[in-house]
């Protein structure tokens, strides 16, 4: 029988040998790190003595890629909708202990520069309910959605209006890991149109109830069982006229490709583009940093349920607690990335503590993960460089956030990535 060779075991390549898999081809997924998940996943962190994620991830519900994918891997359950959202005039927006309210779904905001609180629900009558929100901005969303390739989110929107600051700027930060002024419009059109636009059934957020990796990974790997090989970095494809012939491991691993075997690359753009000479991919990236605060045993009571606050006018953007962690999210964020942990942490810290109503108290153990290359620079020049899953070589296909699905380089993306190059596998 054939055989399909995933290289990669992020979102995109896992996504991807599971359909593969699924549709009962042999599948071989080669990883080179020791573990599965690449930038989603989780961890034991040695210092905190607890389970964290690389970094905080907000989904939509209206993502059906990734909804499918855990369907398939049986986790459809372990998304949940956070608490908090829809509580407005809180401290209760965000609780670290307690019973959850019951509220309907949305995003709870914080302005740390003057206390304000307010909540922004699920659907199209989301912008009224943003401080200074006015009718004429529902345009706004409208004028979005017919953006050119060309246009950046700033070049679109009206950057005076009071909803830009209090929403579409926090909004775009978060989908696209890039500035406003700088982000693609086209591919925050590409979001809106699949949640916004369809309602707050597609809008709600959603977040992991556990971890990451218990979310989205290790569901994959128990059902892909021992198809997934570890610290197995491909080293160089050898490339013929029309098609891949051999994948080089190192070390004389050398696995030669017979007729009606395929390889999925699903690695990020710049080890995509060494192993494909002259490959067109994105080049730029952006950072995120993420600060997971520790939290007294005493205000971590939460058993269950996972927090969720939105934050501007400060430099921190978005506020996740879960299992004892207050973990701040700071989306492109290439500025922060050289500064020392100690600092970084000194700045975050008052945030957090006014978010939880902590006043002044002193700063928890703190562990900073900084993702440099976090996402690839969504801007309109570089999203003309993403490939499709189709390459020259007829059975080498491409996977991965950066590839051009339309959408942002998100979970959703790299799911739908990985699902669409099967598809080109299983379609034959
Ligand atoms: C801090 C952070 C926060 C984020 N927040 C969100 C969010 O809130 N919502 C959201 O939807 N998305 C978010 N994202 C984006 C999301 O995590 C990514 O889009 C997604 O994980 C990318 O998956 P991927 O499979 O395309 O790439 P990767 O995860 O990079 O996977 C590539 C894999 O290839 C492996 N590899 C590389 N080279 C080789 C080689 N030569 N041989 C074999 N294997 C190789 C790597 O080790 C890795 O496992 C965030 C990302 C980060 C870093």
């Amino acid at each position: 029988m054939s055989s399909v060779h995933v290289i990669g075991a992020g979102l995109a390549g896992l996504s991807c040998a599971v359909r593969i898999d699924a549709a009962g081809l042999n599948v071989t997924v080669h990883e080179a790190a020791g573990y599965a998940g690449g930038r989603c996943r989780s961890y034991l962190d040695s210092k905190l003595d607890r389970r964290i994620d690389n970094g905080n991830h907000l989904l939509l519900s209206g993502n059906r890629s990734a909804l499918a994918y855990l369907s398939e891997i049986g986790a459809a359950d372990s998304l949940v909708a956070p608490e908090g959202a829809g509580v407005a005039g809180a401290p209760p927006a965000l609780k670290i202990g307690g019973t959850p309210p019951c509220v309907p779904p949305g995003f709870a905001f914080l302005d740390l520069e003057n206390g304000g609180r307010w909540t922004v629900p699920a659907g199209l009558s989301c912008l009224l309910r943003v401080p200074g929100g006015r009718f004429r901005d529902y345009l706004d969303g409208f004028r979005l959605s017919r953006a050119g390739p060309g246009a950046t989110v700033a070049g679109i929107l009206d950057v005076e209006a009071p909803v830009f600051r209090n929403f579409w700027e926090p909004l775009c930060v978060g989908v696209l890991n890039i500035s406003a002024e700088e982000g693609a419009a086209s591919l925050m059109a590409a979001v809106l149109g699949e949640t916004l636009g369809l309602g707050a059934a597609a809008c709600s957020p959603r977040v992991v109830r556990e971890g990451l990796s218990e979310s989205f990974i290790l569901p994959a790997l128990k059902k892909l069982e021992n198809k997934v090989l570890f610290n197995h970095r491909l080293k160089s494809i050898e490339l013929s006229v029309d098609k891949a012939a051999s994948l080089d491991f190192g070390g004389g691993d050398n696995v030669v490709l017979g007729d009606g075997d395929h390889v999925v690359l699903a690695v990020p753009p710049l080890t995509a583009a060494d192993l494909i000479p002259g490959l067109e991919a994105p080049r730029g990236s952006r950072a995120i940093v993420n600060a997971h605060f520790l939290m007294e045993e005493k205000r971590s009571s939460v058993s269950a349920g996972v927090s969720l606050l939105g934050l501007v006018g400060g430099v921190s953007q978005w506020l996740f607690v879960r299992g004892g962690i207050a973990s701040v999210t700071i989306s492109a964020a290439d500025h922060l990335a050289g500064e020392s942990n100690e600092v970084l942490a000194g700045r975050l810290w008052p945030e957090v503590a006014m978010a939880l109503g902590l006043g002044g108290a002193p700063m928890p153990p703190v562990r900073i993960v900084k993702e440099k290359r976090a996402t690839f620079a969504q801007t309109p020049e570089e999203i003309m460089r993403r490939p499709g899953p189709v390459t020259k070589w007829r059975n080498l296909l491409l996977a991965g956030d950066w590839t051009n699905t339309g959408l942002p380089a998100t979970i959703e993306g790299a799911i739908r990535s990985g699902q669409n190059a099967a598809a080109e596998i299983i379609s034959g």
